[in-house]
């Protein structure tokens, strides 16, 4: 996003005054980000653009920058015609998604081939190689598959738990966008998505407008209310077509339940959002969650990995929305299990308040990677 601001006004103004002619300039450092999204967008060269050092790996996710970022290496030597065909057979080379053993060795080695580092989520990313016969380079775009074991350190849709049989399913119906949108609670930046122009009527606006006042602002799926907060409710095309403004067509829903509807257009929801939503649906009385099914309907979806485990191994499920007092602040938990005062937060600075409270505080990815000792807490 390029902003453009007119001064001139501003510079008559002060000419009349006899201010100096001075140039004004907006320096917000806005330039810099726009560099970094647009790198990322088109993908930076890793040991040329960026360093292995630079990519943080808190949560097991990756990120450069603030920004959710995938690695990947662009070379598929001679495969690259079937590649191109297929980008998930055998042989070809995998997206990474996590911190997961293949980046784990390249630190410890502090050794790296020519990966590509990039948050373009539209599915298909450049590849080239060497044909098999001639000697020119064949390039074209691929639809690459996931790492395995980056699905498996997430526990992604429930990946580790699962079948031989689902486990290639959640491989093959693997997505970059839904990806993200899943984790985007731990980013403070998202990555640009073309909105398509045109795919709304040009009443739209008014149409949404009209709908949600309708259903006084309340999310059709949850019951919460958002009079108070209306940029967090939105109006949903049930069959995805955005030009189809039927009324049966239409549902408000709050934007946590909007990412979880199928045919929805992905969409980043930040972390506060998430928890406002919670806390509000915990004060309106709109919870009752008892049973996982609930819980995982509500919860952050970044927490899903770590809740199909608590789920698979029947630990009691978790209250969602609890706020508490601390000095003058509130902090908010994103998965508590109060009676045994252990909570699972994303965000790192709530653990030290809870922590001064008593509370065990852990990190989904901590919870993953010892979830006996966590169960132990629990149980
Ligand atoms: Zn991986
Ligand atoms: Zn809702």
């Amino acid at each position: 996003m390029k902003i453009e601001i007119d001064f001139s006004g501003l510079q008559a103004a002060a000419a009349r005054m006899g201010a100096p002619n001075k140039q004004i300039k907006l320096d917000s450092g806005l330039g810099r980000l726009n560099e970094i999204d647009s790198g990322l967008g088109e993908g930076l060269v890793l040991g040329d653009d960026l360093q292995l050092s630079e990519i943080d790996n808190t949560n097991n996710l990756l990120s450069y920058k603030g920004r959710q970022i995938m690695l990947y290496i662009p070379e598929q030597g001679s495969l690259i015609e079937e590649v191109l065909r297929d980008g998930k057979i055998d042989g070809a080379k995998r997206l990474h998604v996590a911190e997961c053993k293949t980046l784990e060795n390249m630190r410890n080695q502090g050794r790296f081939e020519r990966y590509h580092v990039t948050n373009d989520i539209s599915g298909r990313y450049p590849v080239l190689g060497h044909h098999h016969y001639r000697s020119d380079v064949v390039e074209g775009k691929a639809d690459l598959g996931v790492c395995k074991n980056c699905l498996k350190i997430l526990n992604y849709k429930g990946y580790s738990d699962h079948s031989h049989l689902e486990k290639s399913k959640i491989y093959l119906d693997f997505n970059l966008a839904e990806f993200f949108e899943t984790y985007s609670s731990y980013f403070k930046h998202y990555p640009t998505q073309k909105k398509s122009i045109g795919s709304y009527t040009k009443d739209w606006e008014q149409v949404s407008v009209n709908y949600r006042q309708q259903q006084n602002y309340t999310c059709e799926q949850c019951g919460v209310a958002l009079s108070d907060h209306k940029r967090l409710l939105h109006t949903h095309h049930i069959n995805g077509v955005k030009i189809d403004n039927a009324l049966n067509n239409l549902k408000a829903l709050c934007v946590d339940c909007h990412t979880k509807q199928p045919n929805h257009d992905h969409m980043f929801v930040s972390h506060e959002d998430r928890l406002l939503i919670n806390q509000l649906r915990r004060e309106q009385h709109k919870f009752d969650c008892s049973e996982y099914s609930d819980v995982l309907q509500y919860a952050d979806s970044a927490l899903e990995g770590l809740l199909l485990k608590c789920q698979k191994y029947r630990l009691s499920t978790p209250e969602l929305g609890i706020c508490i007092k601390h000095g003058n602040e509130l902090v908010s938990i994103d998965l508590a299990w109060p009676r045994k005062k252990f909570a699972v937060v994303i965000e790192h600075s709530q653990q030290a308040p809870l922590r001064a409270l008593g509370w065990n505080v852990w990190l989904a990815s901590e919870g993953l990677a010892n979830f006996y000792a966590m169960q132990k807490y629990i149980r």
